[in-house]
């Protein structure tokens, strides 16, 4: 059966109309039935694809013997974020693509049966109501800056090996992308707001509204005490086309307009108070989880018409698969091999239209994709009255340039080994501000190796 018709999903029609969640998830007989086509493999090629190792079989087969609580267990052992991952992971480019089973085209469906597991703990165990300040750790104390994936990670593994651990967070929320970024109904807050207790119930005190580099800077919290650092503070500066008409009202990056509504709840306008403007016709330039994202969020905001402008083909857009789909279903139109090259305002300095070139694919260019290359004459205009830009984010200069000894790269990201060694001893870093934008496990598994080898550097500083 195809991945996809397993699940249960809110009718496109409707769900276009409210922005709760657009799957239901497995019922207990499915996810029984799908765990038990596991071969449960000697040599599992589905762990070596998930880069947080997670022992797939093992709580495959948990799911399999009803012992529901074992299987949450077996997966919070390397992933303390597994609701989220069972939501958003690309797992059919990672451990269902490795799964021996999808030589005949049927995968395990592994992400679908991490969110059962990951969803009957939520409802049948006690949350902890233990407050972080509570806990009297006597440890070291680390400091992790950024609440994202990376750095609650990290702050989790290390509170676990018996650190103090404090997280600063810029925004007023914790979760970095998973709060301000995918929107309600890709990942709902409860969740998000769920497993963040569950680290905090560790011991973990998170402090937000903090922003390191401003309200204070590293050295301020040396000088407090603080032995090692972790700097997970993520990809959140956003790329502009840098076209003529980029300043005109009704252009957005794709980062403010999914803060407004996810963040701030621009949906739930008046009640909250943050507005976002969303026109009728919405140009979303990118073809990315983020530009789905902002595209489906526009539609559901009342725009009428939705458009993805993209330069290249369906084939090298990096949007995960079922969010293509799911962006097709509900009536957002592609316009591909096209290329913005101006946005045009009216008298009033609003965005009116955008001319666009049309393009054709060339040789593979750095990326390993080919290359778009535009067709001479081809232009022609869309009427638009807003535009989202949502084609990638670099790192956040502020924390970064008030740091001058860290090495950083070409781009602004910080220069880590593979397990966030930095060239300053105390300092750690991984996640988007390492590789760039990247996938939600990715910066777990950064988190989490970095917390291993901030262990071993705190317990060599003791010997
Ligand atoms: P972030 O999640 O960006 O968190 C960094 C945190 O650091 C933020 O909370 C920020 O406020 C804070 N911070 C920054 N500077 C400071 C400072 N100076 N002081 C204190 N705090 C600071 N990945 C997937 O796997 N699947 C998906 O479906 C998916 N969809 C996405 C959709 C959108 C809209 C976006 C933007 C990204 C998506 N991604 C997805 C990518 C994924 O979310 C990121 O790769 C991941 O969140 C990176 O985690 P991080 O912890 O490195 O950074
Ligand atoms: Fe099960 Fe597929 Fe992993 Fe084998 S590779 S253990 S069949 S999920």
């Amino acid at each position: 059966m195809h991945k996809k018709k397993l699940i249960k999903e809110q009718n496109p029609k409707e769900r276009i109309q409210n922005f709760n969640e657009v799957s239901y998830g497995l019922s207990e007989e499915q996810a029984i039935a799908e765990a038990s086509r596991c071969l449960n493999c000697k040599k599992p090629l589905c762990v070596q694809g998930c880069p947080a190792e997670i022992d797939i079989p093992a709580f495959v087969m948990a799911i399999k013997e009803k012992a529901y609580k074992r299987a949450a267990d077996i997966i919070k052992k390397t992933n303390n974020l597994p609701a989220v991952c069972g939501r958003v992971c690309p797992q059919e480019d990672q451990c269902e693509k490795a799964c021996i089973l999808m030589k005949k085209g049927k995968p395990i469906a592994i992400g679908y049966l991490e969110r059962f597991v990951a969803d009957w703990e939520m409802e049948n165990s006690k949350q902890s109501s233990v407050d972080s300040n509570q806990i009297k750790k006597a440890g070291t104390k680390v400091a992790v800056i950024g609440a994202g994936p990376a750095g609650l990670s990290c702050a989790a593994d290390l509170a676990n090996s018996g650190y103090k651990v404090t997280i600063f967070e810029s925004l007023h929320a914790a979760g970095g992308v998973l709060t301000y970024g995918i929107p309600e109904f890709r990942l709902p807050k409860k969740i998000v707001n769920h497993e963040v207790k569950n680290i905090a119930a560790l011991g973990v005190d998170i402090k937000l509204n903090y922003v390191i580099g401003r309200t204070k800077t590293m050295d301020d919290l040396r000088a407090e005490g603080f032995e090692a650092f972790f700097i997970g503070t993520g990809a959140g500066l956003p790329h502009f086309l840098g076209i003529e008409g980029e300043g005109l009202n009704g252009v957005y990056s794709a980062n403010e307009f999914l803060t407004r509504i996810n963040l701030m709840k621009a949906y739930k306008f008046p009640e909250y108070d943050t507005p976002v403007n969303v026109g009728e016709k919405v140009a979303v330039i990118g073809a990315g989880n983020v530009a789905m994202d902002s595209a489906r969020c526009a539609l559901r905001m009342g725009a009428k018409k939705v458009y993805i402008v993209y330069r290249r083909s369906e084939n090298e857009m990096p949007a995960r698969a079922e969010e293509i789909e799911h962006a097709k279903e509900e009536g957002i139109i592609f316009h591909l091999l096209t290329n913005p090259t101006k946005i045009l305002g009216d008298e009033n300095s609003c965005v009116e239209k955008m001319t666009c070139l049309k393009n054709k694919l060339g040789e593979p260019d750095d990326s390993g994709r080919r290359r778009p290359v535009a067709i001479p004459g081809s232009e022609f205009d869309i009427d638009v009255d807003t535009v989202i830009c949502a084609i990638g984010n670099g790192a956040n200069p502020l924390l970064l340039s008030t740091i001058k000894e860290l090495k950083l790269g070409k781009w602004g990201n910080i220069e880590a080994d593979e397990n966030g060694k930095t060239n300053v001893k105390d300092i750690f870093a991984g996640g988007d501000i390492v590789t760039g934008s990247a996938t939600v496990i990715a910066a777990i598994g950064a988190g989490k190796k970095a917390a291993r080898v901030m262990d071993e550097y705190l317990k060599g500083k003791k010997c």
